[in-house]
């Protein structure tokens, strides 16, 4: 493949512009030895070349999709001035944008008015959340459901804040039953509904849990970081739609526009519905904050120095892509879920695969059928690296064995957790390469299946 470089011829003119913004300031003269330059970046370039093909749709491993052409533009023009979004001072233009690409992100959950801000991603976002969880509850413990994001019990930890996890059902979705027990007890402060687990894809069941905040009254934040954007696809589940439906109702949202909303890495996103939490952010900083009466985004944030090059691309990435119903960003969400959907058909009709959660949104899980938990495990093992070796790059997910029990027949789980193969279907054209995907994975399969039955006599090694 050849990497995206049409886009780049893009700079130098836009450069241009910018540059008429400074033209009454007398020239510099430091010097730059452009050959020593050269020499290093391709140096880089050789080095870089070590890297799975993040960007390719052969990569369907981890979370990672490829930033926009436009994030990756707009993100390295503003490295000529090089903002930094803690203060006016710092980045008055990018400030602005930050507001504004923000405020976008909060409309799209249905909050006209609200708090928030971005920040390095989404675990700075969610210890920012529970951090003012814990100003408003403090000694109250923070529940999240045993599929949540491992950073939130550390987060926890950080902070100092009781924490406790909830069973999940056989959808990998928090189990409102466990949640009520755990409830019963007292004393818990927020609870943590993930929208879109990492391993899984899957949405606690919102509406349920809202029921219960009428009669506990606990505070409720929504981890959204992966699956937050995916309100706008249309084509999710009655179940999954109905939590996207009640969404605006939690008081606190994490969302990561560096994970599904086209930016480079260093761009998370924490907003409050009620933007009167912004006074446990007080402080008095002595070195900044004397150029404007305007709220500086320092007076809401934990972090104090931050790239506004992350603002100036998610902006623009907004103008280009705006985050509307029917709109090309919204199809791209919808797509992916439609390449979950068409992977997870194929392999639940294919006899050597096990499934059971159905994708809610753009992730697949899947084993190898075989006879035990730890024979399968090791099979998944296997084929995780011999796709690999055939450029086609899986990702693994240790799952426990409470998910499956129903589901499998004749299956000994000789150990209580099995390795599954996993996917995260989201590059743009993650469908359109579906049938390349789907034909080096099941050869993979085969091969991997007959060489292990030659290993154990089962064949014999000419077959
Ligand atoms: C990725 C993720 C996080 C952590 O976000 P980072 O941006 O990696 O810090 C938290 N929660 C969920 C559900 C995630 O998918």
């Amino acid at each position: 493949m050849t990497l995206e470089k049409k886009t780049l011829y893009l700079l130098p003119e836009a450069l241009e512009i910018l540059e008429n913004g400074f033209k009454n300031l007398p020239q510099t003269c430091y010097s730059i030895d452009l050959n020593a330059i050269r020499k290093v970046l391709n140096e880089v370039a050789l080095r870089m070349q070590d890297n799975y093909p993040y960007h390719h749709p052969y990569y369907i491993g981890q979370m990672l999709k490829p930033p926009h052409p436009i994030a990756r533009l707009a993100y390295t023009l503003s490295l000529w001035i090089n903002p930094n979004n803690h203060a006016l001072d710092g980045g008055r233009a990018s400030s602005a944008m930050e507001k504004e690409a923000v405020a976008q992100i909060a409309k799209m959950f249905g909050w006209e008015a609200f708090l928030g801000h971005l920040c390095g991603g989404g675990t700075m976002a969610n210890l920012e959340a529970l951090w003012v969880s814990r100003c408003l509850r403090p000694g109250q413990k923070i529940l999240a459901s045993q599929q949540a994001h491992y950073t939130h019990n550390r987060i926890c930890s950080v902070l100092n804040i009781p924490f406790e996890s909830i069973n999940v059902d056989t959808n990998a979705r928090m189990d409102p039953v466990s949640l009520r027990r755990v409830l019963d007890d007292g004393n818990v402060g927020t609870v943590v509904v993930t929208i879109g687990t990492t391993a899984t894809g899957s949405v606690d069941p919102l509406p349920e849990i809202l029921k219960l905040q009428k009669s506990y009254g606990f505070r409720i934040h929504a981890d959204a970081a992966y699956g937050g954007y995916f309100i706008l696809a249309q084509n999710l589940e009655t179940q999954t739609r109905a939590t996207y439906d009640v969404i605006s109702q939690v008081d606190s949202m994490v969302v990561d526009p560096h994970k599904h909303g086209l930016q480079p890495y260093g761009c998370g996103c924490v907003i409050f519905r009620d933007p009167s939490v912004g006074t446990f952010y007080k402080h008095e900083s002595p070195y900044t904050y004397f150029s404007s009466s305007e709220l500086h985004l320092g007076e809401i944030s934990l972090e104090c120095s931050r790239p506004g090059s992350s603002a100036v691309a998610l902006w623009a990435t907004q103008r280009l892509l705006p985050m509307v119903r029917g709109g090309v960003f919204a199809g791209n969400l919808t797509d992916c879920r439609f390449a979950a959907l068409e992977l997870f058909n194929r392999i639940s009709s294919d006899a050597r695969f096990l499934t059971g959660l159905r994708p809610e949104l753009d992730i697949v899980v899947w084993a190898i059928k075989s006879e035990s938990s730890s024979e399968s495990s090791r099979l998944s093992d296997e084929v995780f690296e011999a796709a690999s070796r055939s450029d086609l790059h899986l990702a693994k997910a240790n799952l426990p064995m409470s998910l499956f029990l129903g589901t499998w027949k004749d299956f000994k789980w000789d150990q209580d957790y099995v390795t599954c193969l996993r996917s995260v279907l989201m590059k743009p054209d993650s469908l359109n390469m579906l049938d390349n995907i789907w034909n080096i994975l099941s050869k993979t399969v085969d091969e991997t299946l007959k060489k292990s039955r030659q290993l154990k006599g089962e064949i014999s090694s000419d077959d």
